[in-house]
């Protein structure tokens, strides 16, 4: 095909900045290269993914199924979602957590990572600062920046157990500081805050005058005991001015049925129901359908993963804990460990010197075939993410070789 030659727009770039200065998903090139050395043959075992390995419970399938059959959802709906759906999920979040919300402050997006993009686009005008603790989620700063916003990154480490303080943020605060990102149970830490800790950010965010868009898709697989804590249900007083993101994905296993929500001040989701009108419309009614089956079904099959993954997590643990130069916090949340290996870089290992984390990572898929996620995709170098949502003994057989590989380390 003959391409025509436009010498007057040559001059301009392909692709508008703002979409090329979106960093690939490192956690995706990780996973790429995995899935590259598997189709060579080759054994590897695989840290990275961020889903649980269980299959969707089956009485969300047969919802779903009867919703396909249904003509009712062969055409548009509400762009907010199903009013059944944005009641359940109201419900479903007092039960759980302990907010009380109305239907009108529910927004049915696709997929948390989409409530994270419009929770952002909704509250920020450009230059407007966001103050992110890192380790991060790889997809918030990308989505401050999309929306114009500047994220500011407040790091916390292995020595607070991955918690950013509040003299932290307040160091951090500026003028134009309009946004506190808030994630626990945390991916990548799979650190929680305490309820005293969820107070203390949640009063200064409130006497700050600051939002608070805080991420609760992991709440319901916790550890030893501990609790996740809803900031505006532990602060009321700053409920007016929070965003609550969260979603069907990980408590009910249902990473691909993309189905997430906002909940807020309605003012603020009405805004951002307008943009989603134009942006996707409403979310596929049978995905939308088999929320309602979870959010408002029992919760007894997400207590059976919860177990399972509470057993590999002590596992995984105590393993890299036996690691010389490794050093592992137990994750209270989540299904993630995220240990230091900052005292293993500049080693020689295998006749090589790795002096980051993106280095040792490469060098740990390609020597013992397994694949781990560099804290460069969050933020933080000098940590790996490993994500425990794999069977215990391909778990047990991934750490061994590591564990391995990493000995010979001179
Ligand atoms: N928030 C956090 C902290 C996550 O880890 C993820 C997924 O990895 C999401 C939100 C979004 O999940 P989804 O878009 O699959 O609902």
């Amino acid at each position: 095909m003959a391409v025509s030659q436009d010498t007057a727009s040559s001059a301009q770039p392909r692709v508008s900045a703002r979409i090329a200065g979106i960093t690939p998903s490192a956690t995706l090139a990780v996973d790429a290269k995995a899935k590259a050395l598997k189709a060579e043959g080759r054994p590897v075992i695989g840290f990275g993914a961020g889903q649980p390995d269980f299959p969707t419970p089956d009485h969300v399938v047969e919802a779903a199924v009867a919703a396909v059959r249904d003509r009712a959802n062969h055409g548009y709906t509400a762009a907010a979602g199903l009013p059944e759906l944005r009641e359940a999920i109201a419900a479903k979040t007092e039960r759980d957590s302990g907010l009380s919300c109305s239907a009108s402050q529910v927004l049915v997006t696709n997929g948390g990572k989409q409530a994270v993009y419009s929770a952002f686009a909704t509250l920020l005008d450009p230059g407007d600062e966001v103050l992110l603790p890192a380790p991060y989620w790889t997809t918030y700063p990308e989505s401050i920046t999309l929306a114009g916003g500047v994220p500011v990154q407040v790091t916390a480490d292995e020595s607070t157990g991955y918690r950013v303080g509040v003299d932290q943020l307040e160091a951090a605060r500026t003028e134009r500081t309009k946004v506190l990102l808030f994630n626990s149970p945390s991916n990548p830490t799979g650190s929680v805050y305490s309820r005293e800790q969820v107070a203390e950010i949640g009063r200064w965010a409130l006497e700050k005058g600051i939002w608070v868009v805080t991420d609760e898709i992991y709440e319901h697989l916790v550890y030893d005991g501990v609790r996740a804590e809803s900031m505006p249900v532990v602060v009321p007083e700053l409920a007016d001015r929070t965003l609550v993101l969260n979603g069907v994905a990980k408590t009910w296993s249902m990473t691909g049925w993309r189905v997430g929500w906002l909940i807020g001040p309605e003012d603020v989701v009405s805004a951002a129901a307008s943009f989603q009108s134009h942006l996707c419309g409403n979310v596929a009614n049978v995905s939308q359908r088999a929320a309602l089956a979870a959010v408002a079904g029992p919760l007894d099959v997400v207590e059976t993963m919860r177990s399972a993954f509470d057993s590999r997590r002590r596992t995984i643990v105590s393993m890299l804990s036996d690691i010389p130069g490794v050093e592992c916090p137990t994750p209270e949340g989540a299904f993630y460990a995220y240990p230091s290996v900052k005292a293993l870089l500049g080693t020689e290992i295998r006749g090589q010197r790795p002096t980051d984390t993106v280095e040792l990572a490469d060098l740990i898929l390609a020597e013992a075939e397994v694949a781990v996620v560099p804290g460069e995709a969050f933020g933080t170098p000098g940590y790996f993410r490993f994500s425990y949502a794999l069977a215990e003994q391909d778990l047990i057989e991934g750490v061994t070789r590591v564990a391995d590989l990493l000995a010979e380390a001179k």
